[in-house]
């Protein structure tokens, strides 16, 4: 524990959530600030369960607001030459950049992310707007497809107003990567942050704006997803949903927009398998299988929390897991030392520690962790559990916390077969020397990404998103833009070719 840095930490916050204590937070429509009309809701933070401030709670009619609001700015954004959107989404980086303590520090006080994240997370922001501000000027390139008697072109145009709605786990990360190709692509936005976690949507906003981003082409509504996410879901000026959250709400958004007809991308939950296989570097697959459940205080949705190891190193990649396990340092999120911090919420600590009596039951064991840690705050031991097969409940929901399983294996026939074995099909991992027991591998795991003896390196021109239940269509590089812009087919005749003659004799 280094307390200069802690207390040095919280002192600076402390300076940053003045503001929200006075105010409080309030939606954000058309550059100015409004009251939610369902009153107000409080966010508290999970180091010790006090008070940050009110929040807006929004009702449809705040949310008609703010889709109006996008609707009037659409033209003129989507209109704006290429090269001067670029400049604004490039000054929003910038602006991110030079407050980027100021987001680190309230993101990990709200949500009790870890500031040795955090502190990435608010660069990774950056770099979205900056990614997606070095793409505005091709996102409307198309094709020429030439027939016999015409030039068929394609081109692409923003699809209009959109709706993006977001998760608590690392909320202003991934806000920016939906929110920055959005306005690449000439789109404006209205943004639901969760509810447990709005202070940093705030920020976004009001960076953005003093960067220069014209009023109305980002608004926040914030409150709950049954009412402000659902009005969101079914306003008939919002063209499409980007969507990040568990899958049952992902299905309930899916339904929600069909009679509007909304476009929807989903990222959903997870159950990702790590897999070890016993001549593979074990070294490092230890650290990423550790990394990759520890990290982010394991709410996570590319987490490995099934680790599949092999039956012949088990005993041993086990003893040393749970000797790292309980070496894990579980603290204060602003204290800099600390590797895992509380769970977000209440509900969540419940329902993650309920895990604890459901392995048990089921017939795993607990070798490492199982417990809450202090008596304050939503605070967990690193958890692993040992001896537990695949058809056990804490082998088949997402957990979303620090919580392992570990499950053995014989042979790379059954490996995918345990590993295929699951509703969701977002990230897979796995760790071989052997080449072609690597591409044999790859091509059968049902999983949107795989990572071979790596832990999960995000790359923003390549492809993100989950098969089954962990989602629909692909974020980065163009896959951004096809989601937020329409294709457009023009056929100009290259002479006069023979048109049928109906109703000519
Ligand atoms: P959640 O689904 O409970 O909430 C996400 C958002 O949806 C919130 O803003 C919430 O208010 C809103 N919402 C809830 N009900 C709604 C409704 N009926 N209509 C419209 N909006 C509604 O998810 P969470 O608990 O905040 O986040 C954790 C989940 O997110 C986990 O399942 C995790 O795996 C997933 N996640 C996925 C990815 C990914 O990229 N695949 C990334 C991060 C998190």
């Amino acid at each position: 524990m280094s307390e200069p840095d802690l207390a040095r930490n919280l002192e600076t916050l402390d300076g940053y959530l003045a503001r929200f204590r006075d105010t409080g937070i309030r939606n954000r429509i058309a550059g100015a600030d409004r009251d939610g009309g369902g009153g107000v809701f409080q966010t508290t933070s999970p180091v010790d369960e006090s008070l940050i401030c009110d929040v807006a709670r929004s009702d449809a009619g705040d949310v008609d607001a703010a889709a109006r609001a996008a609707a009037a700015a659409f033209p003129a954004w989507r209109d704006m030459p290429a090269t001067e959107r670029r400049r604004i989404l490039i000054d929003v980086a910038e602006a991110i950049e030079a407050r980027a303590e100021e987001i680190a520090l309230c993101e990990c006080w709200d949500t009790g992310q870890t500031l040795r994240f955090m502190s990435k997370a608010a660069l990774r922001g950056a770099e979205n707007f900056r990614y997606f501000a070095g793409q505005v000027t091709s996102a409307r390139d198309g094709q020429n497809l030439p027939s016999p008697t015409l030039v068929n072109i394609t081109t692409r145009t923003p699809i209009g107003p959109v709706g993006v709605i977001t998760p608590w786990n690392t909320p202003f990360m991934l806000s920016t990567w939906k929110i920055a190709p959005a306005l690449a692509a000439g789109c404006t936005v209205v943004h639901k942050p969760a509810e447990a976690s709005p202070l940093t949507a705030r920020l976004l906003v009001e960076i953005a704006e003093e960067a220069g981003l014209p009023p109305g082409v980002l608004n926040v509504v914030n409150g709950y997803g049954e009412d402000a996410g659902r009005a969101l879901t079914e306003h008939p000026a919002i063209k499409a949903i980007a969507f990040v959250g568990e899958s049952r709400t992902g299905s309930l958004i899916t339904k929600q927009g069909a009679d509007t007809l909304k476009r929807v991308h989903l990222e959903l939950g997870g159950k990702n398998p790590v897999i070890v296989f016993d001549d593979a570097d074990l070294e490092r697959a230890l650290d990423a299988v550790i990394f990759m459940i520890y990290s982010i205080n394991g709410e996570r949705c590319t987490s490995s929390s099934r680790l599949l190891v092999q039956d012949t190193i088990k005993e041993d990649f086990e003893a040393r897991l749970v000797e790292r396990v309980n070496n894990i340092k579980v603290g204060h999120p602003l204290d800099p030392a600390t590797e895992v911090g509380p769970l977000v919420t209440r509900e969540h600590f419940d329902k993650v520690t309920g895990y604890f009596d459901i392995a048990r039951a089921d017939g795993a064991t607990i070798a490492a962790g199982g417990g809450r840690m202090g008596e304050e705050g939503f605070f967990v031991k690193p958890t692993l559990f040992t001896d537990a097969t695949n058809d056990m409940r804490c082998a088949r929901e997402e957990i979303f916390g620090p919580v392992l399983t570990s499950i053995p294996f014989g042979t790379e026939e059954e490996a995918l077969r345990i590993a295929n074995d699951t509703d969701y099909g977002l990230t897979g991992y796995v760790w071989t020397n052997d080449l072609t027991r690597a591409l044999r591998v790859t091509d059968r795991l049902e999983a949107g990404m795989i990572w071979v003896n790596s832990e999960n390196v995000r790359h923003l021109p390549t492809p993100f998103g989950g098969v089954k239940a962990s989602g629909m269509g692909r974020d980065g590089g163009d896959w951004s833009f096809e989601f937020y812009m329409e294709q457009k087919h023009i056929g100009f005749a290259t002479g006069a070719h023979k048109i049928m003659r109906l109703g000519a004799g």
